[in-house]
């Protein structure tokens, strides 16, 4: 056989999946379905969706029960509890068969009619196909400032090279996946992850939708945790803390140091040197808090990956078709 029948048979047996993490999502998710399927199938390969149940409390498991029940090419990962985003994207990561694999959104931000463009650039050669979002003509002024900050900042700050504008939506090819896989810190910051793996890395420009219904799952506070790498774990909350009494101490001293320079303008000084005293005294306390708050920043995710617990527990994982028929092949090459 030459390579290139080589090639041409490989091209024939790909597979693709979709991994979707879902939490509370009962509003959007048959429509999600609706559109996906309406993308994948006419790409003519096999393919499957696999959802995965973040811990929703609402329908939503028993939505994808549904659509499993009428659609052969979903698959279900049940996770046990809530674990958050990049926890949930990491099981279905995990459970998915296809030699590509789309991660996106269930809410439909993200829109699927952008996958057969992902495809194409995946078969011209590339590990990692990311969508790019033009920016937003509805987004406040601050948040893309913030934005645009958060990117030099942390551009400054690590050599991986983050593509800004982009999300999570994006084509991984089996290889990226393995590699992903490998990568098991309990501090999942994605972008960072996906951007250390390496690769040839593409990206294709997108319009990104407002939300299709529901709310977001994002607050202000998650969005600062998020930007300082990490979700707070229970456990670090208090070192944290240390490094805003920190904060707060130093300006209070500032403040504090303006007024005493102000009195001691208008109306002499008494007892020379004890307010000059004061504020240093002052000042240099809030600076060794906040340094101990970083410290114990870096301490907790040492503590934490240090316990190597598993990421996640899953209650079910429900193949579809294309997941069970991978499996079964390659337990009669065994
Ligand atoms: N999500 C999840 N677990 C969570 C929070 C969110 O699986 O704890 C999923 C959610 O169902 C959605 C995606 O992650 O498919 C993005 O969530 P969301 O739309 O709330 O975030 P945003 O688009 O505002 O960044
Ligand atoms: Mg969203």
């Amino acid at each position: 056989m030459t390579d290139r029948d080589d090639h041409v048979k490989r091209r024939t047996d790909e597979r693709l999946s979709v991994v979707v993490p879902c939490y509370n999502e009962q509003e959007v998710l048959p429509e999600f379905h609706r559109r996906v399927s309406a993308v994948m199938a006419p790409l003519g390969l096999p393919w499957e969706v696999v959802y995965v149940n973040d811990g929703s409390s609402d329908g939503t498991l028993k939505l994808m029960h549904d659509l499993q029940d009428a659609h052969p090419e979903v698959a279900i990962v049940d996770l046990s509890r809530n674990f958050g985003k990049e926890v949930a994207m990491t099981a279905g990561l995990e459970a998915c068969r296809g030699d590509a694999v789309i991660v996106i959104d269930a809410d439909l931000q993200d829109p699927p009619e952008v996958i057969p463009q992902l495809v194409a650039e995946w078969r011209a050669g590339y590990d990692m196909v990311y969508a790019r979002r033009e920016s937003r003509a509805g987004e406040t002024a601050i948040k893309k400032a913030t934005s645009r900050w958060f990117y030099r900042v942390i551009g400054k700050l690590s050599r991986v090279r983050i593509p800004a504008d982009t999300g999570d939506f994006r084509l991984l090819s089996r290889r990226t996946v393995e590699a992903l896989l490998q990568l098991r810190e309990q501090h999942r910051f994605m972008k960072g992850l996906f951007a250390w793996v390496g690769f040839p890395q593409k990206a294709v420009i997108y319009r990104r939708d407002p939300r299709f219904a529901g709310d977001t799952k994002w607050n202000y506070w998650k969005l600062w945790n998020f930007a300082v790498e990490g979700i707070t774990s229970f456990s670090t909350v208090p070192l944290r803390l240390a490094t805003y009494c920190g904060i707060g101490i130093a300006v209070i001293a500032f403040v504090y140091a303006a007024w005493i320079f102000y009195k001691t303008l208008a109306y002499g000084d008494p007892v020379k040197g004890y307010p000059s005293l004061m504020v240093v005294v002052l000042f240099l306390g809030g600076g060794q808090l906040i340094g101990i708050g970083v410290l114990g920043e870096y301490l907790g995710r040492v503590f934490n990956e240090t316990k190597s617990r598993p990421l996640y527990f899953l209650n079910e994982h429900r193949p579809s078709a294309m997941g069970r028929a991978a499996t079964s092949v390659e337990e009669s090459h065994d």
